[in-house]
């Protein structure tokens, strides 16, 4: 070590600062320190200056330094073992000066009056010193609690300061990304991720870090995929929390991000499994319809009753059958975002009313068409039929022949609306936003005896929304539903 280092050595070790946070209280150093004091004032003025009655003004301003100094660096006890040094030597300056009568009296008081007060000084200062350590002390542990959690989540971590640099990072991150993120990395602005260091995403998109600390709103469980350097395609799902401080400012951001690559894989080869066997499915089933429907020609013909009953019902669970796999193909092409939807114009409320027609005969209840204007659309006539379909089938089947079933179309605050209403068994408000989910179905005792998928509702709300139009039910449980949709109108 060369003479650099070790003033720097020395500097650090009479720093009180360097050693705030540590719990060890040595009494040596200050006696040792306050002792020379003493010493090297009395040489001074002893020998040096030869004026030894001079030094009891110069010693209370030394000693009381020394005494802040010590409670600062060594806590209480170190305070308190230099002012039982000082005023010892107090005693020994009143003993040496030879004071007597008068003089003795007022220097003894001096030195009682200036005991206490270096006392209460030593005793504040190392109360204060040993507070801050305590303070410290929990910081550490509080940090390295929450470094050992970080190190054993199965996910990858990241955290931000404000200005959006890297200040922790777990060491499961560098997996996930299939590159080191260094702590002081920047986040790029619209370019998180997509460096060339950690791999390019396909499709820009902005940084949730950023959005985070910029606008102080968190992403939740979102998709990312990203191209390692090696060329291979990563899905990571990426969640961001802004931390705030007490007045509510953004001052950093926590960033969880999980590999999903092979749930991911497992999700495309099901769909891709449903999609092939809904499609292997459906060929035989048309085959088998034109056979049925041959078939009934020839049972009418021979007039056998028995047979023509039993050939109808066959129709009905076939065409049961293929409803069922052609919504397994929906679901599956817009999960994959296969579907596709022409874009052109026609009637609404002729579509409506073929589609009533259509239902008419095989249907126990009555279905009204209240009022029906020319009314002009864009979109997939064909999908829309699909959706008036589902919301009729359910309406029959919910309220099994009671009731008439009522059907509106009309303009609307600038939109089409169509409802459709029966007097069924309702839906209750618990469950009138889940049963637009996928797959949700009401599982209440009463309802037990009406099969389904709880496909139907998904779909058409699907199909509505990416008309740009909103669907939606009013219920209530017992009483019947009504189930709207909106469509924008053909701008003339
Ligand atoms: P499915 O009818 O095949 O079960 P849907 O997606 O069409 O699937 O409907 C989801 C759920 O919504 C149904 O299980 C049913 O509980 C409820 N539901 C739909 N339409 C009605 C209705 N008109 N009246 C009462 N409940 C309904």
């Amino acid at each position: 070590m060369g003479i650099v280092g070790s003033f720097v050595k020395i500097l650090e070790f009479l720093n009180p600062i360097e050693h705030l946070g540590e719990k060890k209280y040595s009494i040596k150093f200050p006696l040792i320190g306050t002792i020379l004091a003493a010493i090297i004032l009395q040489i001074y003025f002893q020998v040096v200056l030869r004026n030894p009655a001079a030094v009891g003004i110069y010693a209370i301003f030394v000693f009381v330094a020394l005494i802040i100094y010590f409670s600062f660096r060594e806590g209480t006890k170190g305070g308190l073992t230099a002012t039982v040094v000082t005023i010892c030597y107090y005693f020994y300056l009143i003993w040496d000066l030879k004071y007597s009568g008068r003089q003795l009296a007022s220097g003894i008081q001096t030195t009682i009056v200036l005991g206490i007060l270096y006392f209460l000084i030593a005793w504040i200062i190392g109360w204060l010193k040993q507070t801050i350590d305590d303070l410290i002390e929990r910081e550490t542990f509080e940090k390295r609690r929450l470094q050992t959690v970080i190190e054993q989540l199965p996910v990858g971590i990241i955290i931000t300061n404000s200005k959006g640099q890297v200040v922790e990072v777990n060491k499961k991150l560098e997996e996930v990304l299939g590159t080191k993120l260094s702590i002081g990395y920047q986040v790029d602005h619209e370019r998180f991720l997509q460096t060339k260091k950690i791999g390019k995403v396909m499709g820009g998109f902005q940084s949730p870090i950023l959005k985070a600390l910029t606008s102080g709103k968190s992403t939740i469980r979102k998709e990312y995929v990203i191209e390692r350097p090696a060329g291979k395609v990563r899905f990571l799902e990426i969640s961001v929390e802004p931390i705030q401080n007490n007045e509510k400012k953004v001052i950093a951001a926590a960033a969880i991000i999980s590999d999903i690559t092979s749930q991911k894989e497992l999700e495309i080869r099901k769909d891709d499994f449903v999609n092939i066997a809904s499609h292997e499915l459906k060929t035989p089933i048309t085959s088998m319809k034109l056979y049925i429907d041959s078939l009934m020609v020839r049972i009418k013909l021979y007039k056998d009753e028995k047979a023509n009953k039993s050939i109808k019902n066959i129709k009905i669970q076939t065409e049961r059958l293929q409803k069922l796999v052609n919504d397994l193909l929906d679901v599956s092409r817009l999960q994959t975002g296969k579907l596709t939807f022409e874009n052109e114009p026609f009637r609404l409320d002729s579509l409506v009313k073929e589609t009533i027609e259509s239902f008419q005969d095989n249907s126990k209840n009555r279905i009204l068409l209240i009022r029906s204007t020319p009314i002009l659309v864009v979109g997939d006539k064909f999908r829309i039929y699909q959706v008036l379909t589902n919301l009729l089938t359910n309406a029959i089947k919910y309220s099994q022949g009671k009731g008439d079933i009522i059907v509106n179309v009309k303009k609307s605050l600038g939109k089409a609306l169509v409802s459709v209403q029966d007097f069924g068994i309702g839906v209750s408000k618990l469950e009138q936003k889940k049963i637009f989910e996928k797959l949700y179905q009401v599982s209440d005792d009463t309802e037990k005896t009406f099969p389904g998928f709880g496909m139907g509702l998904y779909i058409s709300s699907e199909i509505i929304n990416r008309h740009k139009g909103n669907i939606w039910v009013e219920s209530k449980k017992g009483k019947g539903s009504t189930f709207y949709f909106t469509l924008p109108l053909e701008k003339v």
